[in-house]
């Protein structure tokens, strides 16, 4: 009988889709695809009521619009009770659709990768059937990590860094239910091609050095801005702009003039080659994006987080030399500039520390837990706890 695993995620920014792309993939070759058979299944888009089925579509919009909004909300659930308490008003909310949820999809195990869907789809299983399969979390924010990643009622919860592990120690998580694996990146990133034979494929100057520049999944950030103000310097360099799933910017780049060899990209496929090809990457502070970034040995300008869950990762990229903070355009086009100023050996030494944070045997060692954990008997939940309550109340009434 084929194992079967349940991913629980939501294409809100494009990180979760990303680990629970890797993971599969390191399972599959691992395990093999007459062994196991895998579903992702974005939660909010299937499983919610409006208006959180539009999560997806509002997300970036939410990002760039209420930014500090976004912040202060992130601040006020960020507690062990706040966060209890929001989940639990998720789940009511969505109980009808969640515990469809449940029954739709028959699993072996649970994966969840997305920190607001980890509580609410614990009570789903609870409450659903009188057994359910094991439940994993993989935490994919980097450090400042939320309360909301942090359900006791979870078997096991994999975390990317030591900073991630003491948020679960400080949310009641026993450490033994805990492991630090570091973040899941896929593993086309190990395998990368040189930067010769990538350029060669994605038709690039070939000894020009290439800065890359994306906004996460979304193209979210001031990414035209920065990609002005890089123009303006006119350096010796090739720009690569991938304006993700932001049509509206990909449409005004390729509008513009450019001063060097300018090529401009919607949402890619192939980003292992891309960062193979390329000599800096100048990024919003998404964690996907860094680790991989890492793998690659590719330095780092951050131009931006996303307030909360982002925010302790420009501390992690700096802290480790691997790269720079440069919150403003003019301050992008600085630090490219010092660093193209700098030479061959300059970036052969960031690229080294950005080497040295890297966890390329996360995905394998993450997909070996959930392997085990799907050869684990079902569990008993909540509801087949209350029954028992209940049909032993009734035997003692009947006895009275
Ligand atoms: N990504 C991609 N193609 C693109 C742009 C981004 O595959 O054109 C991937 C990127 O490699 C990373 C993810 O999208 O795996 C972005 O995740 P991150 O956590 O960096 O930011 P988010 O989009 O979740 O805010």
């Amino acid at each position: 009988m084929k194992k079967r695993i349940l991913f629980l995620m939501s294409d809100t920014g494009g990180g979760h889709r990303a680990a629970a792309e890797a993971i599969s993939a390191a399972l599959l070759q691992r395990y093999g695809e007459d062994n196991l058979s895998i579903e992702l299944v974005d939660v909010f888009k299937s499983y919610s009521p409006f208006p959180l089925n539009y999560m997806p579509e509002f997300y970036p919009w939410l990002i760039k619009n209420g930014k500090s909004s976004w912040g202060m909300g992130y601040k006020l659930s960020n507690s062990r009770r706040s966060a209890k308490v929001m989940s639990r008003a998720m789940y009511v909310t969505a109980e009808k659709q969640m515990k469809r949820m449940v029954h739709e999809n028959p699993a072996d195990v649970i994966v969840c990768v997305h920190s607001v869907l980890t509580r609410p789809a614990v009570d789903a299983f609870m409450h659903a059937a009188d057994d359910r399969p094991p439940f994993l979390t993989v935490v994919t924010d980097l450090v400042s990590t939320h309360m909301f990643w942090y359900d006791k009622r979870v078997e096991r919860t994999l975390v990317p860094t030591e900073a991630a592990f003491e948020r679960g120690v400080l949310a009641g998580l026993k450490p033994e239910h805990m492991r630090v694996t570091g973040l899941p990146v896929h593993p086309r990133f190990s395998e990368i091609p040189s930067q010769h034979e990538a350029r060669a494929a994605l038709g690039w100057d070939p000894h020009l050095p290439a800065i890359l520049m994306v906004g996460g999944g979304e193209g979210m950030g001031p990414l035209y801005k920065n990609a002005r103000a890089l123009n303006a310097r006119k350096l010796k360099c090739q720009l690569v702009i991938i304006a993700g799933r932001n049509k509206s910017l990909q449409t005004r780049l390729e509008e513009s003039d450019w001063n060097q060899p300018t090529h401009i990209y919607g949402f890619m496929k192939d980003m292992p080659r891309l960062m193979a090809a390329s000599s800096i990457l100048v990024s919003k502070a998404g964690p996907a994006t860094i680790c991989e970034a890492c793998i690659a040995g590719l330095p780092m300008i951050l131009f931006d987080a996303i307030p909360g869950q982002e925010t302790g990762n420009v501390d992690y990229v700096v802290d480790n030399n691997a790269g720079v903070f440069a919150p403003t355009p003019r301050s992008v086009a600085d630090a490219a500039e010092a660093w193209l100023a700098e030479g061959s050996a300059g970036l052969r030494r960031r690229s080294e520390n950005a080497r040295r944070i890297a966890h390329p045997n996360a995905v394998w060692d993450i997909a070996d837990e959930i392997w085990q954990y799907a050869h684990h008997p079902r569990i008993p939940t909540q509801r087949s706890i209350s029954l028992i309550k209940r049909i032993s109340a009734t035997r003692l009434l009947d006895f009275v």
